[in-house]
């Protein structure tokens, strides 16, 4: 499905009359377009709070990139010379950055922070240089989990970097800028390396005002980042189009085998897909009673075992509640929430995941703002994160489990929406428009990531930071 505004407001013409007429300018985002680009390029400014315990991560991170780091020098924050020590950076003073200077990433670590006052220096890294922060660029706050806190004063000021952080989302927005804050446990330091990579590529494109939760979690093997998920075994269910293709297109670009599911009549095109991608398919409804058992025997005769599974086929039905029918409630409830509790029921039983493996399910914003007509999809995508979120304090073995909850994506299921509604939807997020169903598929990946192993329990906001929900 094509954005009109989107392609006008971006030509010569349209962009001097969307000027005029002070109409809002979605950007074009920039995204991954090879899997072997460098995840940032260009001026990346860092700095920390001081007594902060991320900072030798962030620069082991960043001084893996091909960008020119620079460090804010200022009294108030940690000493140059400290982030100096620990990775080639340049100083920076302020009064030596001019307004034309642009900046692909800013980078701060609050780790240290345990007192509201000391959230001045969160003030004092971003007041400055935040107009210098170029086309799509990114802003990333590594934090410690508020939960972990051992002071209520420690745990207010880290939450503050909440509301910060989404604040400067949606002032920077229209520019194509992100902003996360990456949340870390005392001692998972070390996970915080997917995720930092993650934000501040281009594969976030379509994600913003985000916050992401690392915990502990056992070492892992260095990423090939080109080829992360080479020797593994993915299954993606409605993998035939929309978001589902291009999730299994992602998984494979990143070395991932990939069996394609989705319901027989949709035979033809899930071959398509699986031929293009050197992929498998398997033709199933999820919801039929030897569904479990199929898949559960599928990977054991086929391939040993499971890396990752997707829960992607989705449906949706609307009518408002009085005027329901049962069966809009029972087959959407079945399909986008029972057949995945016991597709992954049977996995467990026959011992089917490998070591680390990878469950990612697909809830949607809907399932965190609720929506009219939507009473049975809302409360399906709902039960999908409180799935995730007890799964989650569960799993053993490396076994982790996440969720991407997408707005606003382009595919056949939002072309199927009444026209005010579909532009209301494309336009209400901070990037003014719709996603990419790659944009979801990045997430994905992201989370299925072997190096994403401090990952577990996430929801992850695909939206362009709609401003439906929190
Ligand atoms: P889509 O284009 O309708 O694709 C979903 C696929 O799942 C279809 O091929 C569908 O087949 C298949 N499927 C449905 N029931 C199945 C079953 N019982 N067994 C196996 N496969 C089945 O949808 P999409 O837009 O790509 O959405 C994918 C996921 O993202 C869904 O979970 C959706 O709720 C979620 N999501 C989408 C958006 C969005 O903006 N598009 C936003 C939030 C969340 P059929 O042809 O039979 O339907």
């Amino acid at each position: 499905m094509s954005d009109l505004y989107h392609k006008v407001s971006n030509s010569p013409v349209g962009r001097s009359v969307v000027s005029a007429l002070n109409l809002p300018a979605p950007v074009i985002l920039e995204r991954q377009t090879r899997s072997n680009a460098p995840f940032i390029e260009g001026e990346v400014l860092i700095s920390a709070a001081p007594n902060s315990t991320a900072i030798e991560a962030i620069c082991t991170v960043l001084g893996a990139s091909t960008a020119s780091l620079y460090a804010l020098d200022s009294k108030a924050l940690i000493a140059t010379a400290d982030i100096k020590s620990k990775t080639k950076v340049c100083s920076l003073k302020v009064d030596a950055i001019d307004e034309k200077r642009r900046f692909k990433g800013l980078v701060f670590d609050a780790t240290g922070i345990t007192t509201t006052e000391e959230l001045k220096t969160v003030y004092e890294f971003f007041h400055p240089v935040i107009r210098n922060v170029g086309k799509c660029g990114r802003i990333v706050i590594v934090g410690t989990q508020p939960s972990s806190c051992a002071t209520p004063a420690m745990a207010a000021s880290q939450k503050a970097l909440e509301g910060f952080i989404r604040s400067i989302a949606k002032e920077v927005g229209k520019k194509g800028i992100t902003a996360h804050v990456i949340y870390s446990v005392p001692g998972a330091e070390s996970h915080i390396e997917s995720p930092l990579r993650f934000c501040l590529s281009p594969r976030s494109a379509y994600v913003s005002g985000q916050t992401l939760s690392v915990s502990k979690a056992a070492k892992t093997k260095a990423t090939d980042w080109n080829t992360p998920l080479s020797g593994k075994v993915a299954l993606v269910t409605g993998a035939s189009r929309g978001i589902g293709e291009a999730i299994a297109k992602t998984l494979a670009r990143d070395g991932a085998h990939v069996v394609c599911l989705d319901v027989p009549q949709a035979k033809d095109a899930l071959n398509a897909v699986a031929t293009d991608i050197g992929g498998s398919t398997l033709p199933l409804d999820i919801t039929s009673p030897d569904a479990p058992q199929i898949i559960s025997e599928h990977f054991k005769k086929e391939f040993g075992g499971m890396d990752i599974v997707v829960h992607n086929a989705g449906i949706t039905r609307d009518k408002t509640l009085g005027r329901m029918p049962e069966q809009f409630w029972d087959l959407l409830i079945d399909i986008n929430l029972s057949s995945e509790e016991r597709i992954n029921d049977a996995l467990f039983e026959d011992e089917v995941f490998n070591k680390n493996a990878r469950i990612v399910c697909v809830s949607s914003i809907s399932g965190i703002a609720g929506n009219v007509g939507q009473s049975n999809y809302a409360a399906s995508k709902s039960g999908v994160i409180g799935y995730v979120e007890s799964l989650s304090k569960q799993l053993k073995g490396g076994i982790t489990i996440n969720a991407v909850a997408p707005g606003f994506i382009e595919t056949q299921m939002t072309a199927a929406i009444p026209f005010m509604i579909r532009e209301a939807g494309r336009r209400m997020n901070s990037l003014n428009q719709g996603g990419q169903p790659g944009d979801v598929a990045e997430a994905i990946a992201f989370f299925a990531n072997p190096a994403s192993q401090g990952m577990n329990g996430n929801i992850l906001r695909v939206c362009g930071q709609s401003l439906i929900g929190k």
